[in-house]
């Protein structure tokens, strides 16, 4: 019998869609591919010049394995610079992925039967994670709130058994962003029941509305010592592929996790984490040139996807994806999103995520990613319209 724990795992539905729609390019398919959420622009020049300066230099040898000293630096003062938050060396770490510091927070954390409350839509790879650390995800359903997460919603959760809520504004799948006065009002939650606050900020820069989302652990002292701040250069850099991630948090769960990547995957690779020194140490003018980029996108899809009927669409927000309820196409033949998106696939040849990943009852939508060219998208929206003219 192989491991009772892993047997119950399922794949990443974001990574399976890819491969579905990529097997399909290679048999020669014309297929438009809105899966996987990565950005299609180039990585920055002064970036990838530094990684290839630090292959020319010879650096060749393990870090330490939370990343070079170099690295926590610039994570410290990426920190402060973005989001106010003070963090010392002892408190930051760097990690292959965000998905690898998300993934060493939940063993860090959780005792078996531990609660984490999961605010639903999410991001598919969170609740496995915490079943993997043998926690219990809540999940918490914000579609009736038209996908805004609030405190109210949070605390009806709460038990004694709560040990963490996970905060993703930015939100992948949905794009929405959590108000600057909910987030206040969850740290103070935090603070009253004791409990940690996981904030996964990776799409921090891909935010539409006139001010930049705050960073919960900004709030202060008591809010600080309780949230893991989640980043990576992944989305912010367009560099998904380079697997660089990290967080800040207290010393003490810092310091497991640190134990944990040491006896597991030890430092993520040191050319990465070179080419993050320059990422997080530079200008931020790249950034914004990208965000200014998929926001001529958001605009695009928005009205395009206005002209469709039957449709509901998240508010867009941030992030780089449309989160859809086609539910009013359902018929014998497609009886949910993962029909849909199958017969989406093999009809007109889009590729889509189907929403159930996101959540239980998230089965009537099916996320598109716009991080693609506008012609690209076009023919997206073409396909997708002619699929449901049928
Ligand atoms: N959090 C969210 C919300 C994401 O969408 C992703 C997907 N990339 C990650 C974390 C993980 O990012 P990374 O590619 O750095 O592992
Ligand atoms: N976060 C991206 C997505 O949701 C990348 C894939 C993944 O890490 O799941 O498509």
């Amino acid at each position: 019998m192989l491991s009772k724990k892993l047997l119950q795992i399922v794949p990443s539905a974001t990574f399976a869609m890819k491969a579905k729609a990529q097997e399909l390019i290679r048999q020669g398919k014309k297929i438009v591919s809105l899966t996987i959420g990565e950005c299609d622009l180039p990585m920055p020049k002064h970036v990838s010049s530094a990684a290839l300066a630090a292959i020319q230099a010879g650096h060749h040898n393990y870090t330490d394995s939370g990343g070079l000293y170099e690295l926590k630096q610039a994570i410290i003062n990426k920190f402060k610079r973005d989001n106010n938050i003070d963090y010392t060396v002892n408190q930051v770490m760097a990690a292959t992925g965000g998905k690898q510091a998300l993934y060493n927070i939940f063993q860090a954390i959780l005792n078996p039967g531990d609660e984490v409350i999961l605010p639903e839509p999410f991001w598919v790879s969170y609740i496995e994670q915490i079943h993997l650390a043998d926690g219990v995800p809540v999940v918490i359903n914000t579609i009736p709130n038209n996908f805004k997460l609030t405190a109210e919603l949070v605390k009806q959760a709460i038990t004694p058994k709560t040990k963490a809520v996970v905060l993703n504004s930015p939100s992948n799948p949905t794009g929405v962003i959590v108000d600057d006065q909910e987030l206040k009002k969850i740290a103070e939650l935090a603070v009253k029941h004791n409990f940690y606050v996981i904030s996964d900020e990776v799409y921090e820069f891909l935010y539409f509305t006139e001010k930049k989302p705050l960073s919960i652990a900004s709030f202060g002292k008591e809010i600080f010592d309780l949230t893991l701040t989640v980043n990576a250069i992944s989305k912010s850099f367009s560099m998904t592929g380079w697997r660089l991630g990290f967080v800040g948090g207290s010393a003490e769960i810092i310091k497991l996790m640190d134990n944990l990547q040491s006896q597991s995957t030890s430092n993520p690779n040191i050319i990465a984490q070179y080419a993050a020194i320059a990422a997080l140490n530079g200008d931020l003018k790249c950034v914004y040139e990208m965000r200014d980029v998929f926001k001529v996108r958001r605009d695009f899809i928005k009205s395009k996807l206005a002209t469709i009927p039957n449709i509901e669409v998240a508010p867009m927000e941030g992030a780089f994806y449309a989160f859809i309820n086609v539910g009013k196409y359902f018929n014998n033949q497609i009886k949910s999103s993962f029909d849909f998106c199958l017969k989406l696939l093999g009809e007109v040849g889009l590729g889509l995520t189907p929403g159930g990943a996101f959540g239980p009852s998230c089965d009537q939508y099916v996320r598109m990613s716009y991080a693609a060219d506008i012609d690209v998208l076009e023919e997206g929206i073409l396909r997708l319209k002619k699929f449901l003219k049928n």
